[in-house]
Order: structure tokens, then C-alpha cells, then sequence
């Protein structure tokens, strides 16, 4: 059976030696977030997470959701239960705007539960997780009275959220949709038209689900410039605010799928369903991508978080498991071989998944941190710079730590040899839960396009000659320091990689833009290691601080030694990304289509 610790201490080692959580006390929130409320909230979660939702995960995944002939999804046993404690612990309106009954406390605070969640029960946590989403969208674009009619019952967790983009025909293109919208003469809309792949679409656990659905006004102009949001809840509001009547939508299928059995998958069928819209007509795309952008950081989350608990129980085997003798003579002589933890090959995979991690953690965090200053700085070019970071770190953060998650997950099966495969130690799941995260809210090759097709042009290029300018900045002002410099050595070239692969872009693709896709996969793995090179010279930075005050000096060592691991063996693969980058589209576009 799998088992999970929540990383606790180092969730805090990154908010406060790497990230100095301290220095953001001006925004709202903050204050009320001192070290020690941080570190008792984090323990709490921890705890829920570890004793209540890590054990259903198994659970989640053999017996899976059932859909009832009349339409109903029943969850895996014990997943309503958990549900309610967590609704019980407040957690779901942690950060929510106290306006609509939330906590207010910091996004970045969140965004470590959402870890600590994800990595004990992922299925589950797309439960909360997407209605965390959907009211950020109904916060930003809704009117007053859609906020206060549904923003209080989400924060609670009585009524949950969905987002409905995907249709049979449309997936990626979002342009082709066809569920129509007609107005009604009081102001709402009838909906009809199926979506597929609703996560969490239809279930037991919330009295009242509210679906935000993206469908085309009747005469309004094809492809995106005609697609509006619309909130259609499951059962209408009745005058009090309560769940009322049955709206005509319903599940008409959940699907079988590869993993995340625990989340209930639907096909949504909406027969002239009752709606309101959100925000403005035709606008229904940009209102639809706070939840969208929400969701890909939560996603990017996913991966590390399988990464994570992965990683956690491969250890455990390493260390259990004899097979064979170190090569440099045995280290258990009393038992009959040695822990395969001895052997190098093992430990390069080790090493692999724990630098990932630890770095993973501070971007994800960094990033969350970026959120925060965006929704409450009172400065607005501190919000403009931090609005510009999660723009550009958006597809890093989702398409890199869940393509890494996923070979993580991988690697930790490698560990167990043939006991991987065997159902009975659980790897298995790991590997099939984390594949969706490469898929959903945008494949990672959409991911990569993002990157390389939007976000390195917006502004003139402001997000990424920001970036540049401070992982530079950084570099030149550590380079003499003795126990950085080699790190800061090393990631300055792994940053001239990503400038030359930048301006390689800029020199061959407007004219070519098939060089631009050909290079993007590459180029956002580029970006992503030196991100997390970033992230390493910064923590190197912090561990070096704390064995200077004598504080925690085994564990920072560790640190130190993973980050030699991640700068002598993982980031010098930027030179073949450029490689790769600069070598443009003419090898793999040369084949006619029927070639193949
Ligand atoms: C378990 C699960 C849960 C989901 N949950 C939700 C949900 O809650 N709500 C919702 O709305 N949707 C949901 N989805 C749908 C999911 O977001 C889509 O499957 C995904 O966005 C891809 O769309 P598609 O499947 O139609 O693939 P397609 O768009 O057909 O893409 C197929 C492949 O082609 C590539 N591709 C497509 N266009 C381009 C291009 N222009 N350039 C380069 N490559 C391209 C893609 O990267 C992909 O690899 C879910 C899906 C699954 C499987």
C-alpha cells in the first residue's frame, strides 16, 4: 500500500528562506497570515490529507464512480464523507475574497494544500479544485447579483463548480463550438448542446453543481469571436438562495477511463437549460481563461504533486529492496545483498525526481506568490509585473512540471522492477493518474505553442526580457560568491541557451512559422529547466544562509547536493533543446501527410 507525508517543512523552507513570504506582509491577507497560523493551517491540511483522503485513494481507483439509471453518479465509498470534513475545515474558501465568505488568507498558502491534496487523492481533489476555479471566473466577470447568489454557497462548498468547453468536435479549437444560447425575454438564456469530458459534471457530494459553459448566441459570428459564458446551475436558485427546481441538464454517460477513477468524468447534456450570462456577449473566452489560467496552474500543481508521493514511496522500496552489492564493496554484509539504494543508476533516478520536486515546489510557489501581488498589490506596476510573470510561467509551470510529473511518476514504477507493474503496490496508479495532466486544460503541445506563439511576444516581449533581467541580475551578482558560483556558472549558460533559442525565434519564424511549432515542445522544457535552475541557485542561496546561521545543516546539505545533481547532470539538456530548436521544422515537415 502506498503511503504519503506531506512535505510540510519544506513547503516552509520555500515560503520563507527561498520566497521571504515576510517581505509581502503590505498586501491584504498577509498580515493575517503570520508564521506561526502558516505553519498550523499547513500541519492541519497535512494531517487531512495523510490520515482521510490518502487512503481512499486506492479506493477511488478500484471501485471508481457509477452512474445510476436515473442519471445520478454515486463517488467511490468515503469520498462524500471526506468531502464533507474538508467542507467542515473551511478549506475550500482558504484564500476566497471575505466579501463571499472567505478566508482571505494568501493564494500562495492554497496553492501548498492543493499540493498536499493532489498527491493524496487527486481524483478527489478535482472535486474542490475545479469549484476554486469557477468562482475565480464568477468573481472576476460575473455581476453582482450571479456573485452573490453563487459565490457564498461555493466558498462553503455546499454547491460545487464545472467548466464545459470541450464538445465532440471541439477540443483544442475552440472555435468550432456549437451549444447554442437563446435569449429569453427575463434576461436568461436557454442552453442546448452536449459538452464531453466534464470533470466532475455530475456526483453525490454538493447539494446544487454550477456548471460554467461556454455557448454561442444565436447569430452571433462563428469561430471564438462569437463565444459567451454562461453560469447554468443543476438545480435553479429559488427565492431564498436555496437549490430549487431541477434545470434540464443532466449526465448522459460517464466515461471509462485510463485513471483518476475517483473523478466522475461526464458527458453533460443541456436541453434548453436555464442560464445567465457572464460578463460581456461574445467575450465568453477571455471570461472562461481566469478559470482556464487557474486551472492550468493547478494542473501544472497535479504533476508535481504525483512527482511527489511518487517519489516518497520509490524511496521507501530503494531502501528496502536488496537485490545485488554496491560496486565499491558491500554495504549491508549482514543480509545477503545490499538496499538497491547503493547503486548509482538508482540514485541518478532518485536524484532526478527529488531536484525536480524541490525546484518544482519553489516555481510553483513563486508563481503562486505572483497571483497574490496581481489581485492585491495597491501598486499597479507591481501588478502589472506580476501579472506578466503568471502569463509567461502559466504554460511553463502546467506543460513542463506535468510532462516531468508524468516521467517522475514512470521512473518511481522503473524502482520497484517487476512489482511496479503488479496492481498491489500502487505505482500504477501514479503513472495512470498523472498521464491526464499532460492532456487536459490544453495539451502540452498547446502548451508550448502559448508560450512560444503568445506570451514571448506580449508587450513587446516585457515577461520574458523580465525574466531574462532578473535570472541575469541574479547570476552576476553571485558569480564571485564561493559557494554559488559553479551553480551560477551553470545556469548562466543554460540562460544564454534560452536567449540564443529566443532570438533564433525571432530571426526565423515570423517569416517560417513552422519553425516556431516545430521548436515550441523544446523550447518549453528549455525554459523550464532554467526556471528550475532558477529556482536551485535561489534555494542553493537559502541553504547556504541557514548552515551559516547553524540552523538545520543536515537537510540544507541535501539541498546543496541535490542542486550540484541538478546543475552537473539535468540542465546542461538546454544545449540540445537549442540544438533541437535551431535545427527548424524542415526534418520533420520534409514527409508528404500520406507518407506516414
Ligand atoms: C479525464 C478528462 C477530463 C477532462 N475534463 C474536462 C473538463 O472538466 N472540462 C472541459 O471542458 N474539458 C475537459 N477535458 C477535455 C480536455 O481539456 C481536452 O481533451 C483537451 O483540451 C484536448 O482536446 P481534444 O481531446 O479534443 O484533442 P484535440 O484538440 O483533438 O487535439 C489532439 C492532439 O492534437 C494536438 N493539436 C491540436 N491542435 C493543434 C495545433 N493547432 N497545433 C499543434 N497541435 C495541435 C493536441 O496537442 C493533441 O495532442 C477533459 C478530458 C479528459 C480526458
Amino acid at each position: 500500500m502506498p503511503v504519503y507525508k506531506a512535505p510540510v517543512d519544506d513547503s516552509l523552507f520555500v515560503l520563507y528562506d527561498v520566497l521571504k513570504m515576510e517581505n509581502y506582509g503590505n498586501l491584504a491577507g498577509f498580515a493575517d497570515a503570520p508564521r506561526d497560523l502558516v505553519e498550523a493551517v499547513l500541519n492541519e491540511g497535512a494531517k487531512l490529507c495523510e490520515e482521510v483522503l490518502q487512503p481512499l485513494n486506492v479506493v477511488g481507483d478500484t471501485v471508481g464512480c457509477h452512474r445510476n439509471d436515473d442519471g445520478s453518479v454515486t463517488t467511490p465509498p468515503g469520498f462524500k464523507e471526506a468531502y464533507q470534513q474538508y467542507r467542515e475545515g473551511g478549506w475550500l474558501a482558504l484564500s476566497t475574497d471575505p466579501a463571499y465568505g472567505g478566508q482571505g488568507l494568501p493564494v500562495v498558502l492554497n496553492a501548498v494544500i492543493g499540493e498536499y491534496l493532489s498527491s493524496a487523492n487527486l481524483a478527489w481533489a478535482m472535486y474542490p479544485g475545479l469549484t476554486q476555479g469557477a468562482m475565480a471566473a464568477l468573481h472576476v466577470h460575473a455581476n453582482d447579483e450571479i456573485k452573490r447568489t453563487y459565490l457564498p454557497k461555493m466558498a462553503t462548498g455546499e454547491w460545487t463548480g464545472t467548466m464545459n468547453l470541450t464538445e465532440p468536435h471541439c477540443g483544442t479549437d475552440l472555435g468550432l463550438l456549437r451549444t447554442k444560447a437563446v435569449p429569453q425575454a427575463d434576461g436568461s438564456y436557454k442552453i442546448s448542446g452536449q459538452k464531453i469530458f466534464i470533470s466532475a459534471g455530475e456526483h453525490d457530494m454538493s447539494a446544487n453543481i454550477v456548471h460554467l459553459v461556454l455557448a454561442r448566441i444565436e447569430g452571433a459570428p462563428a469561430g471564438t469571436k462569437g463565444i459567451s459564458l454562461f453560469v447554468v446551475p443543476k438545480f435553479l436558485p429559488d427565492a431564498a438562495g436555496n437549490a430549487g427546481s431541477r434545470n434540464p441538464v443532466s449526465c448522459g454517460k460517464i466515461e471509462e477511463k485510463m485513471g483518476i477513477h475517483g473523478n466522475s468524468t461526464c458527458v453533460m447534456n443541456y436541453d434548453g437549460a436555464t442560464g445567465w450570462l457572464v460578463g460581456q456577449e461574445n467575450k465568453g473566452l477571455a471570461a472562461m481563461f481566469v478559470m482556464m489560467n487557474e486551472a492550468r496552474l493547478s494542473v501544472g500543481l497535479q504533476g508535481l504533486s504525483q512527482s511527489e508521493v511518487a517519489y516518497q514511496n520509490a524511496v521507501a522500496y530503494a531502501r528496502d529492496r536488496l537485490q545485488g552489492r554496491s560496486l565499491s564493496g558491500p554495504k549491508a554484509p549482514d543480509k545477503p545483498a545490499d538496499p538497491i539504494i547503493v547503486h548509482p543508476d538508482v540514485r541518478r533516478t532518485l536524484m532526478t525526481m527529488r531536484a525536480i520536486n524541490e525546484a518544482g515546489r519553489a516555481l510553483v510557489l513563486w508563481t503562486a506568490l505572483a497571483a497574490d501581488v496581481h489581485h492585491r498589490s495597491t501598486d499597479a506596476a507591481e501588478r502589472q509585473k506580476a501579472d506578466d510573470h503568471l502569463g509567461l510561467m502559466t504554460p511553463v509551470v502546467k506543460g513542463v512540471l506535468t510532462d516531468l510529473g508524468f516521467d517522475n511518476a514512470v521512473k518511481a514504477q522503473q524502482m520497484y522492477g517487476g512489482h511496479g507493474y503488479i496492481n498491489e503496490w500502487g505505482m500504477g496508479q501514479f503513472v495512470r493518474d498523472a498521464r491526464i495532466t499532460m492532456i487536459y486544460e490544453g495539451a502540452n503541445g498547446i502548451q508550448a505553442l502559448d508560450l512560444v506563439g503568445r506570451k514571448l511576444g506580449a508587450n513587446g516581449g516585457r515577461a520574458v526580457m523580465a525574466f531574462f533581467g532578473e535570472v541575469g541580475a541574479f547570476c552576476a551578482q553571485h558569480k564571485d560568491d564561493a559557494a554559488l558560483g559553479p551553480f551560477v556558472a551553470a545556469l548562466s549558460k543554460g540562460l544564454k541557451d534560452l536567449q540564443s533559442a529566443t532570438m533564433w525565434f525571432m530571426q526565423n519564424a515570423m517569416a517560417k512559422p513552422d519553425n516556431a511549432g516545430a521548436g515550441s515542445t523544446p523550447y518549453m522544457h528549455l525554459f523550464g529547466l532554467v526556471a528550475l535552475g532558477y529556482m536551485w541557485a535561489r534555494i542553493a542561496k537559502a541553504a547556504n544562509e541557514r548552515i551559516a546561521a547553524g540552523s538545520d545543516e543536515e537537510r540544507m546539505k541535501a539541498k546543496l547536493a541535490t542542486a550540484r545533481f541538478f546543475f552537473e547532470q539535468m540542465l546542461p539538456e538546454t544545449a540540445a533543446h537549442l540544438a533541437r530548436i535551431s535545427a527548424g521544422a524542415d526534418s520533420m515537415m520534409a514527409l508528404p501527410a500520406e507518407m506516414f
